[in-house]
């Protein structure tokens, strides 16, 4: 490709709007263009490596058995009923209505529509186990769209469905996805982690996050240091350390506390540790409400909160039911004379000997608190995030804190979606029986952005070999040089007879231009061309992400960068498969 007719308008300037260095990357670049909020148009260079890890996906998902289907982005309402998710789905589905007053939703995930599919088309377990698997654009109109591609309206998924006989057949479709999905990642130069991940308030399946680590991420996972343990810190379990008792034991106090709000006021006021505290919120979950009881340091898991009462969600109380429960405005609750709701404490409330309480009444707190003494809880759950310093499940390490994006999910379904769309197929005995299923997700367009969060620097992107829009930039530091023009174009010439991807900068700017946008665009290799390294008849090769730079004779450049981009690809591909 010859730049001087390549649509890369890269920006010197950085944008406004982006905070993240992917998403400010990827306009400067010249990889895409926002259109509306969430929503965006890539140009030749981004599309480039968009297809490049669709093309890694494709290969593992047909290597692992999965075969390519293309499903409807307009989806019938219909569908959506017999599931009951065109109502619980929310406010995120793009939903329309046709000239004859039908309505359809732009899907924003295929569970729906590949079922149907499979209902009709697969009679007998002679045609099990299954996966179909497409890419496409998928829709959901998220609350907050924001860091570039990271968080779309309109996105890039591949979305696989597979279908089984039995548990056993899953958890085979389950562990080959998984694998596959640990080269995918790994072979687009991405590291990740997988993390055990929460599968929705009710429901027990099986199902684990791809993340791409990096401080941009919206997801905090924890990992043990000593063993293999990750997860997602909305599923990590708490487990709470034995207390030793100090038999100590006070008495209740009722203390004033003007303007003693947060539990850093606490700690100043009483010159006791946030773990003394006792800090108390009102929640509500469908018709019931609870107050959750936690350590002051300790922060409450709302997804573990609904799980203990059995509901999908739980949120704040409002300030009527507030007092209706506590006897006072929002900001004073304790555990002691609530009315009408239930009490759920954290195990680790629990060993606080002598602890500070709100006082369910403005301005007092209360100090020697003693639970089982002075109040009992209805349940003894553990409702808390899990947090960097936690032992680990596993009872030997200490959880680490790290941010990840994520990057992919694999869900065991079980027959979610099979039991309602009366998916079934008929066993050796000629017994009907629902399909065991499984999905499993790729965002590929937040795959693109978080791979830059992982390989950028001050000046630019620094694509790996395997997902890199071009391998190599040619530069003639002056291609109205007669001399550096001909060598280049010979260059050129020969790295596309060898299937080389290579540009060619021929446009007629100043060498300073071309190496900032070599750099900021992010091509592997760099070959300059300049009057000096010419009169040896030698030339100048720069690789972008370690910095390595060497002269090499102009007969040779070509098959040595075309060695060199060969073996590093292959070696993605064998690192990952072991
Ligand atoms: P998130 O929690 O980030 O909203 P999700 O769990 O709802 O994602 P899934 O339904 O698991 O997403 O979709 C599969 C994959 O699609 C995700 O792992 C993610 O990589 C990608 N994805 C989901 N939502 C978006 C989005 N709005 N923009 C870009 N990629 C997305
Ligand atoms: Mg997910």
């Amino acid at each position: 490709m010859r730049m001087s007719k390549l649509l890369m308008p890269t920006l010197r300037e950085v944008p406004a709007e982006a905070e993240i260095a992917s998403h400010r990357l990827m306009l400067r670049a010249a990889m895409m263009r926002k259109v509306a909020a969430g929503i965006y148009s890539y140009l030749p260079l981004g599309y480039r490596v968009l297809q490049k890890i669709m093309q890694i996906v494709r290969e593992e998902m047909d290597a692992a058995g999965g075969q390519e289907v293309l499903l409807p982005i307009v989806q019938p309402a219909e569908l959506w009923h017999e599931t009951g998710r065109w109502d619980d789905y929310g406010e995120e589905m793009f939903k329309l209505i046709d000239r004859h007053e039908r309505q359809f939703c732009l899907g924003p995930t295929h569970e729906e529509i590949t079922t149907a599919l499979v209902r009709n088309e697969v009679r007998s377990y002679r045609q099990l186990p299954l996966m179909v698997y497409q890419i496409q654009n998928k829709y959901r109109d998220e609350i907050r769209p924001r860091f570039g591609v990271m968080r779309g309206r309109e996105f890039i998924m591949k979305d696989l469905y597979s279908f089984d006989r039995d548990e056993e057949g899953l958890d085979n479709s389950y562990w080959t996805m998984f694998h596959a999905y640990e080269r995918i990642f790994a072979r687009c130069g991405l590291n990740t982690r997988p993390v055990e991940a929460d599968s929705g308030a009710i429901g027990g399946d099986q199902t684990h996050e791809f993340m791409a680590i990096a401080d941009a991420g919206e997801a905090e996972i924890v990992y043990c240091s000593s063993c293999d343990y990750a997860a997602n810190v909305e599923k990590a379990e708490c487990l709470t350390p034995p207390a030793e008792s100090t038999g100590r034991e006070e008495p209740l106090v009722e203390v004033a506390t003007p303007d003693v709000r947060t539990i850093e006021d606490l700690e100043k006021f009483f010159s006791r540790p946030a773990s003394e505290m006792m800090k108390t919120l009102i929640y509500r979950g469908g018709d019931q409400v609870v107050a959750a009881v936690l350590r002051g340091d300790h922060e409450v898991n709302e997804i573990k909160l609904a799980r203990a009462i059995g509901c999908l969600e739980v949120e704040l109380a409002d300030d009527r039911t507030i007092e209706e429960v506590t006897g006072a405005p929002r900001g004073f609750a304790g555990p002691i004379g609530l009315k009408n709701c239930k009490i759920i404490a954290d195990p680790a409330v629990m060993s606080i000997e002598s602890g500070i309480a709100g006082g369910n009444a403005v301005d007092v707190h209360l100090r020697g608190v003693k639970p089982g003494r002075d109040f009992t809880p209805d349940e003894i759950i553990d409702i808390r995030k899990a947090q960097p310093g936690d032992p680990c499940p596993c009872g030997q390490g200490v959880l680490q804190g790290a941010r990840g994006i994520e990057v992919g999910q694999v869900f065991k379904l079980g027959t979610k979606y099979s039991e309602p769309l009366g998916a079934t197929f008929t066993d050796e005995d000629g017994v009907e029986r629902p399909l065991i299923m499984g999905c499993y997700g790729i965002g590929v367009s937040r795959t693109m952005a978080a791979i830059i969060e992982q390989c950028h620097d001050d000046d630019g992107i620094c694509w790996p070999i395997t997902v890199a829009p071009y391998h190599v930039d040619i530069v003639p530091v002056s291609y109205r040089d007669e001399q550096q023009r001909a060598a280049a174009e010979r260059i050129y010439d020969e790295l596309n007879k060898a299937g080389v991807e290579a540009v060619i900068d021929d446009r007629d700017e100043r060498p300073g231009v071309k190496f900032k946008d070599a750099d900021l665009i992010g091509f592997p290799i760099r070959i300059t061309i300049g009057p000096r390294g010419l009169a040896d008849g030698q030339v100048e090769v720069r690789w972008r992400a370690t910095g390595e730079e060497y002269l090499i004779s102009l007969n040779e450049v070509v098959s040595h960068v075309q060695d060199r981009i060969t073996r590093a690809i292959a070696q993605s591909k064998c690192v990952c498969t072991g």
